[in-house]
């Protein structure tokens, strides 16, 4: 694939962080506050704690609060659906993400419904993945959201455009083919099932690959 490019990601996400550092002070001129993230974590597996610390690393240097809330692992599905609803109804925070997954005792869709829809700034309450799908303004998932804006940065007007995306998960694939029909392209969305991948591929003028394989699209052969 000799004319392909590699999106500078990390540039693009230094000006976004920017841009987002700059829009804090007029968010605290008009609520008398700064904003505020909670972001909930369960049990101590590494990745996730790494995530955890970075997004607290991230909203501290936009100047916004965060608040970080370390549960052990055996915490209960009651105890965890109560910080929830807490973290709810606390003026302070404007955003709540539960690092997923949790462990496996506890049901991780009970736990995402209590997020308040106006909060959950992961984007995976039915509330924010029905507004997505109706098109109304809601809260979207980061990583198709940041794949589209890298998208729109780099090839403008999508309008037209055949994309494909391989993934269907409710994190990525899903979301990431709504996006895309939103800004007018004509949406194929693959998974383990489809047949004829590669020739779908080929056809598409935008391919997203959301199946958590290194290199499993490696340009045009
Ligand atoms: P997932 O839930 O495991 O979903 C993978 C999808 O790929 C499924 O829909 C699956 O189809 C499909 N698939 C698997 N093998 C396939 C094949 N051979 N051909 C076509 N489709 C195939 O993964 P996910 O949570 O959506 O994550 C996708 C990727 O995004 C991963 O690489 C993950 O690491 C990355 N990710 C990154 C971030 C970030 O912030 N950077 C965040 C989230 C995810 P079926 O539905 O038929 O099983």
């Amino acid at each position: 694939m000799s004319d392909a490019t590699i999106i500078d990601g990390k540039a693009f996400a230094a000006g976004l962080r920017a841009r987002i550092a700059e829009a804090v002070p007029a968010f605290t001129m008009a609520t008398g506050r700064i904003p505020g993230l909670a972001v909930v974590l369960v049990g101590d597996d590494a990745a996730s704690a790494v995530y955890v610390a970075s997004k607290g690393k991230a909203t501290i240097a936009a100047g916004m609060a965060s608040f970080e809330h370390r549960l052990p692992a055996d915490t209960g599905q009651e105890d965890l659906i109560a910080l929830v609803r807490q973290l709810n109804a606390d003026e302070s925070v404007d955003g709540i993400l539960v690092q997923l997954p949790l462990p496996k005792h506890l049901d991780e869709q009970a736990v995402v419904d209590a997020i308040a829809p106006d909060k959950d700034v992961d984007g995976l309450t039915p509330i924010s993945t029905g507004r997505l799908a109706l098109g109304l303004p809601g809260l979207v998932p980061c990583t198709p959201l940041g794949s589209l804006m890298l998208l729109k940065d780099h090839i403008g007007d999508l309008s037209g455009k055949d994309a494909i995306v391989i993934g269907r998960s409710i994190l990525v694939g899903k979301p990431m083919a709504q996006l895309l029909l939103a800004e007018n392209c004509t949406v194929t969305i693959a998974h383990s099932r489809t047949r004829n991948l590669k020739e779908r591929v080929q056809q598409a003028d935008i391919v997203v690959a959301a199946v958590g394989r290194a290199e499993m699209v490696k340009g045009t052969g």
